[in-house]
């Protein structure tokens, strides 16, 4: 299939933050995933799917006809940058949900599927039309300092005191994440344990971070998704700072926090 302009767009931006990704030791080997669902942004005919792989693959009815663009199972993140017709896809889905033609992508790579995660990214991409909102990209990578605070034997299971914690590090992150953080417990990758505890999380929450695994968010698109997780590490890597320093920070006032509530 020959992809109209704002797919391609939204691609570069896949692209684009999977380079910050790799940059910041958050992208090893295989890890991380991304998909952005491109439902409505360019009709797929019948000529586009001949001689497509066809997976069968039962979906929840609701995604019917969807288009979803995905990183493939396996592959580097990585190479996304320079690459992503080799190692993502875009898969369409057919009218019963029962299965999916990949219609883009895997070029040189004919063994290419769509990540373990797809499930999870399927259930989100659903509740987010559900909801009627405009996140488009779901976005799971692992960041350091964020995975490192789920293993903290207090922080890591009171899900109260670590958003306290993150957000009295800098006045940015209680405004970008207003929403703050969830704390889904361990469970196997690629379950659907896990997917439901994520779909649950982002009820009400702007980030997901899976236990002694990894976090996961949503955006408008790849940059956006991005920004969260980028926002919430870094309130992480501050709070471990002044740990290594030998000292727990003291985190700004109730009083200065309440100040910044003029900007939620
Ligand atoms: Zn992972």
């Amino acid at each position: 299939m020959l992809i109209n302009q704002t797919i391609a767009n939204e691609i570069s931006k896949v692209s684009e933050i999977a380079a910050y990704l790799w940059q910041r030791e958050w992208a090893e080997r295989n890890a991380g995933n991304i998909s952005v669902n491109l439902t409505g942004l360019q009709n797929v005919s019948s000529k586009d799917k001949e001689n497509k792989k066809y997976i069968e693959c039962l979906m929840p009815e609701e995604a019917s006809d969807m288009l979803l663009f995905i990183t493939g199972t396996g592959e580097r993140l990585r190479e996304l940058v320079n690459l992503p017709e080799k190692v993502a896809c875009i898969i369409s889905i057919d009218h019963q949900a029962k299965g999916y033609h990949i219609v883009w992508g895997g070029i040189d790579n004919p063994g290419i599927l769509p990540t373990s995660e797809f499930i999870s990214h399927l259930l989100i991409h659903l509740f987010n039309t559900s909801q009627n909102n405009t996140h488009r990209c779901v976005l799971h990578t692992h960041p350091i300092e964020l995975i490192a605070l789920s293993h903290h034997p207090e922080l890591g299971h009171n899900e109260a005191k670590l958003n306290k914690a993150l957000w009295s590090m800098l006045p940015e992150i209680r405004v970008f994440i207003p929403k703050g953080i969830c704390i889904a417990p361990y469970e196997l990758p690629g379950s659907l344990a896990l997917a439901k505890h994520t779909t649950e999380g982002l009820n009400n929450h702007s980030i997901v971070l899976w236990s002694k695994h990894g976090a996961l968010a949503t955006g408008k698109d790849a940059l956006e998704a991005f920004d969260f997780i980028d926002v919430a590490n870094k309130a992480a890597k501050i709070y471990l700072k002044c740990l290594q320093a030998g000292f727990i920070p003291e985190g700004m006032s109730e009083e200065q926090m309440k100040g910044l509530e003029i900007f939620l």
